[in-house]
C-alpha cells in the first residue's frame, strides 16, 4: 500500500514519526511538504498532517482534497495532527474519510488496515467518534527523515524533536495538556541520541527541543535534573552546543544548575513563556506564575549568562487597558534579549476558546475597531512590538522597514485569529463540551 503524508510547508516531527512508523511495518510512504499532484494520486492513502486551525479553514488545501476525491475515487483521504482534537469540526468542513484522533503510533497502523479505533468519520449526517484506547510507548522507530531536512528552518532549527510528552501546567491557552496529557512520558536517552544521530547522518545540523518545557524531561514526583542535563550534554557532544536549543521553558521550572546547562550545552537562550506583565490577566490564563516570578527566573538566567526571550500575549478578551499598560511596564522592568508578540489564539478544545465563544464579538479586542484600520487586539500587539524593541537589552533602531514588518506581522495574526473565531462561533456547541 502506498502512503503519503502531507504535512504542510513544514516537515513535523509528528508527520516524520508516523511516517517512520508506517515504514517500519513495509508500507511505501512518502513525505511531502507541497501538494504534488502526481505523487499524491499514486497512493491508496493521503494522510493531511495538519498542525494549525487555519489549515481547516485553508482553501488550497480544502481545494486539494476535492481535487483528488474526485480524479481518484477510491483514495483514501485522512486528517490527522494536533487539528484532531476537535474531529466534529474537521469533518464537518472538510470532505475526507476520517480524523486520526491525537497521537497516531498505536492506531494509525490499524486504520490502514480497516480498524476503527482512533478514528472519527461520518455516517450519513452522523458522526462516529471511535477515542483510542491507549496511550503509545515513546520509544519508536527512527522517523521518516527528508533528504532536504537541513534545509528546513523552523525559529533556527532544522528540526525539533521530541524528549518527552505533557505538560504539568493548565495554561487556558493551550492545547499540549489536552494533546497529551498533563502526566510526562519520556524517551529514553538512547532512543533520543540514536534518532539524533540519524537526523545528523541526513543532514539536519541544528536540533530543537519542543515539547513544552524541556526541564520536564524525565519528571517523574519532580524535575530529574540530572537526566536532562545528561541529555544535554550527549545532544552538545553530537552536534556542538552552537547547533542545539531547548527553545521553550516555564519560569518555575528552570534553577542555577539547568540554567548553567542550557549555557553549556546549548546556543545558550531560554525562551519564557511571560504572556503578560499583569498579575490578573496570568490568573485568568491559569499561567501559575506571577509577575514577580517572572522577573526572578529573568534574572536569574542573566545572573548564569543565560539570553532571554519572552513571549507575550494581548487581545486576551479580558484583558483592559490596565493591564495592557502593566505589560509595557513589565517589559521595560525586564529588559529582555528578545521578544515576541501573539495576538491570543482560541484553539478549540482549550479554555480560552470556551471563554471567546462566551465573550460577544463587540466587546473582543479582536473585533473592535480601534486606530489605524486596526483592531484593539492588532493594535496591541503593533504597538507592543515597538514599545519592546526600544527596551530590548540590545534595541536596534526602529526603521520603516522594521515598523512595517511588526505591522504587517499585527495585521495578518488579527486577520488569521478572526477568521479561527469566526469558525468557532459556527460550532459554538461543540466548543462548548470540549
Ligand atoms: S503553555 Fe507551556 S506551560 Fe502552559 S500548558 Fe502549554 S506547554 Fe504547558
Amino acid at each position: 500500500m502506498r502512503v503519503v503524508i502531507y504535512t504542510p510547508k513544514i516537515y513535523t516531527y509528528g508527520a516524520m514519526l508516523i511516517g517512520g512508523i508506517l515504514k517500519e511495518k513495509g508500507y511505501k510512504v512518502h513525505l511531502s511538504k507541497n501538494f504534488d499532484k502526481t505523487l499524491f494520486l499514486k497512493a491508496d492513502v493521503v494522510i493531511y498532517s495538519l498542525y494549525s486551525t487555519l489549515h481547516i479553514l485553508d482553501d488550497n488545501i480544502k481545494n486539494s482534497i476535492k481535487y483528488l476525491k474526485n480524479i481518484k475515487k477510491k483514495l483514501k483521504i485522512y486528517v490527522a495532527g494536533c487539528v484532531s482534537t476537535y474531529p466534529e469540526i474537521i469533518l464537518n468542513e472538510m470532505d475526507v474519510d476520517g480524523v486520526i484522533i491525537g497521537e497516531g503510533e498505536l492506531i494509525t497502523p490499524k486504520i490502514l488496515e480497516g480498524d476503527n479505533e482512533g478514528l472519527a468519520y461520518k455516517e450519513g449526517d452522523e458522526i462516529v467518534i471511535n477515542y483510542p484506547k491507549e496511550k503509545p510507548e515513546l520509544n519508536h522507530p527512527i522517523p521518516l527523515i527528508p533528504n532536504d531536512i537541513g534545509k528546513q528552518n523552523i525559529r533556527g532549527a532544522n528540526v525539533y524533536i521530541e524528549t518527552h510528552r505533557g505538560c504539568l501546567g493548565n495554561c487556558t491557552f493551550c492545547q499540549v495538556p489536552k494533546f497529551f496529557g498533563k502526566s510526562i512520558r519520556s524517551r529514553e536517552i538512547d532512543d533520543i541520541i540514536r534518532e539524533v544521530l540519524e537526523f545528523k547522518k541526513r543532514g539536519a545540523k541544528r536540533i530543537a527541543i519542543s515539547g513544552g518545557t524541556g526541564s520536564l524531561y524525565n519528571f517523574k514526583k519532580s524535575v530529574d535534573k540530572n537526566k536532562f542535563l545528561e541529555l544535554l550534554e550527549k545532544l552538545s557532544s553530537i552536534l556542538g552546543k552552537n547547533n542545539i536549543s531547548v527553545p521553550d521553558m516555564r519560569v518555575d521550572y528552570v534553577d542555577e544548575e539547568i540554567l548553567e546547562g542550557i549555557k553549556n550545552y546549548t546556543i545558550g537562550w531560554v525562551f519564557f513563556g511571560l504572556e503578560s506583565g499583569s498579575n490578573k490577566i496570568l490568573r485568568d490564563m491559569k499561567k501559575g506564575t506571577n509577575r514577580e516570578k517572572n522577573l526572578n527566573a529573568i534574572k536569574l538566567a542573566k545572573d548564569c549568562g543565560v539570553k532571554v526571550a519572552g513571549s507575550f500575549i494581548v487581545g486576551y478578551p479580558t484583558e483592559t487597558e490596565k493591564d495592557y499598560l502593566l505589560t509595557k511596564d513589565f517589559i521595560v522592568d525586564a529588559e529582555l534579549d528578545d521578544i515576541f508578540v501573539s495576538i491570543a489564539e482560541p484553539i478549540p478544545t482549550t479554555e480560552l476558546a470556551k471563554l471567546v465563544v462566551d465573550t460577544p464579538k463587540e466587546e473582543n479586542p479582536i473585533f473592535i475597531e480601534y486606530k489605524n484600520n486596526m483592531s484593539l487586539a492588532e493594535y496591541r500587539c503593533f504597538d507592543l512590538y515597538l514599545h519592546a524593541e526600544m527596551w530590548k537589552s540590545n534595541p536596534r533602531i526602529l526603521t520603516k522597514q522594521l515598523v512595517n514588518i511588526y505591522l504587517n506581522d499585527a495585521k495578518q495574526q488579527g486577520e488569521d485569529i478572526r477568521k479561527i473565531t469566526n469558525l468557532l462561533f459556527k460550532y459554538k456547541e461543540y466548543i462548548k463540551r470540549y
